[in-house]
């Protein structure tokens, strides 16, 4: 049985709390990840998709309830514990990449590294590896802005590799991009799962990403409404699923 590296018990998470302007985005969220996986994660928007990925991943912390990484309570573990194990564990990959205009292409990706502290000899090395593997080599002294979404897009995933991270979060990853490019990240991040076990966790709108996915969560409301698993379905079978989840919730807002 694979190990759960992420966990949830009755994750709530209050926004403005104790102020009259509080929200409950997340209700009372149980939900494991095991090394290995691949979460796709769906639902309408503001249903919490973004809240549920932030609180499992230390970018927030839950209301109430837990969040167990690698067996560890996060509320059990001070800020330079957290910062550590984000630097060992963890890659993050947003829809508007996130990367410093202010910085070259180079310097962005290796951030992660030079934060740390590693020795600049290893970083070099590390970078140009991922920028080749990436075909962004020749981008590597530009700056964000001189270089197109696609391009920027692939900075930003070797940013989130560069670390070699057990566990990929994503958050609408192919948001910004066109479909050739979001097809292509798609393979990068198959080969990450399929190849070298990396766990991902990936919210996105679009059934053709999610169906990559090897466990599908759709959260409605803040809950998590239904699971999905790929199991031995084709990727056309699990696809047509998860159209088929996302219509009927369609179906549901407009008989409202
Ligand atoms: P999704 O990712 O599914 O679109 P979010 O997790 O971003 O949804 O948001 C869930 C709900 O929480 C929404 O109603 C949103 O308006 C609310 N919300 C998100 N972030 C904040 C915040 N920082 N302060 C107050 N409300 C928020």
């Amino acid at each position: 049985m694979p190990e759960i590296v992420l966990e949830a018990k009755n994750l709530k998470k209050v926004y403005n709390y104790g102020t009259e302007n509080a929200f409950e985005a997340l209700h009372d969220i149980n939900f494991q990840v095991y090394e290995g996986e691949f979460i796709g994660i769906m639902g309408p928007s503001g249903s919490g998709k973004s809240t549920f990925i932030n609180n499992i991943s230390t970018i927030d912390m839950p209301t109430s309830g837990t969040v167990m990484i690698n067996g560890t309570s996060v509320k059990t573990m001070s800020a330079n514990q957290i910062g550590h194990f984000r630097y060992e564990n963890l890659g993050f990959i947003f829809q508007d990449f996130n990367l410093l205009d202010t910085h070259t292409m180079f310097e962005n990706i290796a951030m992660p590294l030079s934060l740390a502290h590693v020795e600049k000899s290893v970083i070099r090395s590390r970078v140009e590896e991922l920028a080749e593997h990436m075909q962004i080599s020749h981008l590597l002294n530009k700056f964000p802005n001189e270089c197109s979404g696609g391009q920027r897009q692939r900075a930003a995933i070797c940013r989130a590799l560069v670390n070699n991270p057990r566990i990929i979060v994503a958050d609408e990853p192919t948001g910004n991009l066109d479909s050739v490019n979001s097809a292509e990240l798609m393979k990068i991040f198959q080969d990450l799962n399929e190849n070298s076990g990396v766990t991902i966790v990936m919210v996105s709108h679009d059934p053709l990403i999610t169906s990559y996915s090897s466990r599908l969560i759709y959260i409605k409301d803040g809950n998590i409404e239904s699971i999905l698993e790929k199991g031995d379905l084709s990727q056309d079978e699990y696809f047509k699923m998860i159209v088929d989840i996302n219509s009927a919730e369609s179906r549901e807002i407009l008989q409202q």
